[in-house]
């Protein structure tokens, strides 16, 4: 069996993001030379995560109007995660609901989809440097 690692970097303009990442765990499984196996990608900051949907810019917005009224940002006060001085309770809690990893077939080199499927970073708290891992196992 072989194995394949590799980080993906971002650091987002703004607070919160989506940014499909498809095209490069695509670039990482050729990299690989591995066709058949199994794709792990997963965020490695607790207030990010990796998501599969549709690229859908309606339902993106979607996503952010829902995640605010679940957890929203502010007032920041009304998380006690914040009373440790940091204002990022939201995040967290928009991270655990969007989830922090996805496990994607590999079959014949090709991320064996469904038919809308996409990979996607969720950023919660950006701004700053953050990364993603890919695991790539198989033969
Ligand atoms: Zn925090």
């Amino acid at each position: 069996m072989k194995s394949f690692r590799k980080e993906l970097w971002f650091q987002t303009s703004s607070r919160r993001a989506f940014i499909n990442i498809t095209s490069q765990v695509e670039k990482a499984i050729r990299e690989s030379g591995i066709k058949e196996g199994l794709v792990l990608v997963n965020a490695m900051h607790i207030t990010a995560s990796v998501f599969i949907n549709d690229q859908e810019t309606g339902l993106h917005q979607d996503y952010e109007k829902w995640l605010e009224q679940l957890a929203p940002h502010a007032p920041i006060s009304q998380y006690r995660h914040n009373d440790t001085g940091e204002d990022n309770a939201d995040a967290h809690m928009k991270r655990q609901i969007m989830g922090r990893e996805v496990v994607v077939a590999l079959t014949k080199g090709r991320l064996d989809f469904g038919t809308w499927e996409q990979i996607f970073y969720g950023e919660f708290d950006g701004k700053r440097k953050k990364r993603v891992l890919i695991k790539i196992i198989g033969e």
